[in-house]
């Protein structure tokens, strides 16, 4: 039986402006045949296990011909896939979505178009232009800017263009600019009429160049913009100069690297990002189950001998948590124990499974922990299980082994180096375009520096952001200077003193 084809649009580079109906078929299709313009981010919502096609062009370079595409569509689904082509914007404006739909009517292929946000619209948007305003125009207009070059005459009526009652969103038109700006003057427009250049809208690069109809080539030409950009030309233009949110975010255009594991990284970064801050996640460690479960399974089956457990991290409460469900037990089997809990990360671990600490230590460091929990009574004697990771320090055991404790620490989670994004990391560093890197942990400085030299760092020019002491002293023996150190010990302090620093 055939399968199917779903257009799907991308949005214009902000990976948040795919609907949720795109993000719904993304995890559905078997094959996804995806355009240059697509933000890899949203690559992330296609199931793992499928194929990944990139069918792009880059200036006149065409990876695959639009009749291979088209064919490579219709075979895909005639094998029964479920294939998705994923495409910048939406896929019907200027995007060849109308052919390839046809090609599929040809062959008797179902399909479903999903639409996108236009960079004719949303690109404007973010650079503070309502396409369309009460007072300042009455209608917009989609044109492309780029003729075919089999074409000797324009498509284009300019006598019509230059009359327009209110905005025209030029797609594709960056090197024909020039010719469209005097095409539009010779035709009677206005040489006063606002007009705007927006380069890689909605996304942490963008850039716009404001000027009129008359002088925008020579704006353009100065500050050497090239595709992807957009051209909006009419009086919403000047609404830019009140509305230009985007641009005004306190990290607007600052690189910030953040280097977590994976799983948590996301919090962290969605904060910068909605201040504006270009993140790239470099994932130094990754989160993996104990390779021998069965301490942690032993000490799981006891429970009820330990006065404390003792939770470090939240993926040591995730660790515990999964081991516990394995076994088939659930929170009731903590009854017995008092609960530690160190950060307000690893409560919200804990409360996500139905338990509130007993004891949370005002400072995230091993030697108050102990502290916080002799207070609430001498810890002689007493039986206190930690479930942490394979590379835990050893500070905190030894602090309560001194106050007398049985202490029994088992591993809940390994932490491993993951040197994806590396390599990125490294160039960008020697082209000086990182701004600041984040340290959350010990872990994270020792694996960053296995892939990126101390030097190599240093001569970049990046600040870096300690998450507090422990992972200062680590940075220090190994070269590094903090530029900020977190307090309190949280990603969230963290994220406000980079703020401070930058607004
Ligand atoms: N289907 C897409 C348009 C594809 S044509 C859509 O609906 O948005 C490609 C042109 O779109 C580019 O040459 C540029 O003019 C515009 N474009 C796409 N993404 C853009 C972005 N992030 N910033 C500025 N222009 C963009």
């Amino acid at each position: 039986m055939n399968g199917r084809v779903l257009l799907i649009g991308a949005g214009p580079g902000d990976p948040g402006l795919i609907t949720v109906r795109g993000v719904e078929a993304l995890g559905a299709c078997d094959v996804v045949v995806y355009d240059h313009l697509v933000a890899a981010e949203i690559l992330k919502h296609v199931k793992s296990g499928a194929d990944l096609i990139y069918a792009g062009k880059q200036g006149g370079e065409h990876t695959l011909s639009q009749n291979d595409i088209n064919e490579l569509l219709v075979s895909r689904a005639q094998a029964g896939a479920t294939v998705g082509r994923l495409k910048g914007g939406d896929p019907f404006v200027f995007g060849r979505g109308g052919e390839e739909a046809l090609a599929l009517v040809d062959a008797g292929i179902d399909f479903e178009v999903i639409p996108g946000v236009t960079a004719g619209v949303a690109g404007a948007a973010y650079a503070g232009i309502p396409v369309t305003h009460r007072e300042l125009a009455s209608a917009a207009a989609l044109i492309t800017g780029h003729e075919t070059p089999d074409k000797d005459e324009s498509d284009l009526d300019m006598d019509v263009l230059a009359k327009w009652p209110g905005t025209l969103a030029f797609y594709m038109g960056v090197k024909n600019l020039r010719r469209l700006c005097e095409g539009l003057l010779s035709h009677g427009m206005d040489g006063r009429t606002p007009a705007a250049v927006v380069r890689w809208a909605t996304t942490p690069a963008q850039e716009a160049i404001v000027g009129t109809v008359a002088d925008l080539p020579d704006l353009a030409d100065r500050a050497n913009v090239a595709p992807p950009a957009m051209i909006f030309i009419g009086p919403v233009v000047t609404l830019r100069e009140k509305l230009a949110w985007f641009e005004r975010r306190p990290l607007f255009g600052r690189r910030v690297v953040v280097t977590r594991a994976r799983a948590q990284a996301s919090s962290l970064s969605r904060w910068l990002r909605d201040r504006g801050a270009d993140v790239m996640e470099t994932p130094t460690i990754r989160i993996a189950p104990p390779e021998d479960p069965a301490p942690l399974r032993e000490a799981i089956g006891r429970l009820e001998t330990f006065d404390w457990v003792v939770f470090t991290s939240v993926n040591g409460v995730e660790g515990f948590f999964d081991e516990l469900k394995r076994v088939g037990l659930d929170s009731r089997a903590l009854q017995g124990c008092r609960i530690c809990s160190v950060g307000p990360a690893t409560s919200a671990g804990l409360g996500r499974n139905g338990i509130t600490p007993d004891a949370q230590p005002a400072k995230f460091v091993t030697s108050e922990i102990a502290a916080t929990m002799a207070a609430q009574g001498n810890l002689a004697g007493a039986h206190i299980l930690c479930p942490r990771t394979d590379i835990a320090p050893p500070g905190l055991t030894a602090d309560l082994a001194a106050c007398g404790a049985e202490v029994c620490e088992v591993v809940a989670y390994r932490t491993i180096p993951d040197h994806g994004g590396i390599e990125r990391l490294g160039e960008l560093l020697d082209a000086g375009n990182v701004d600041w890197i984040t340290f959350t942990s010990s872990s994270t400085v020792r694996n960053l520096l296995a892939g990126v030299p101390a030097d190599r760092i240093i001569a970049g020019g990046a600040r870096l952001a300690s998450i507090g002491p422990v992972t200062s002293a680590t940075m220090r023996e190994r070269g590094l200077t903090p530029t900020i150190e977190a307090d309190p010990h949280t990603v969230l302090a963290l994220a406000e003193a980079i703020l401070s620093i930058e607004s």
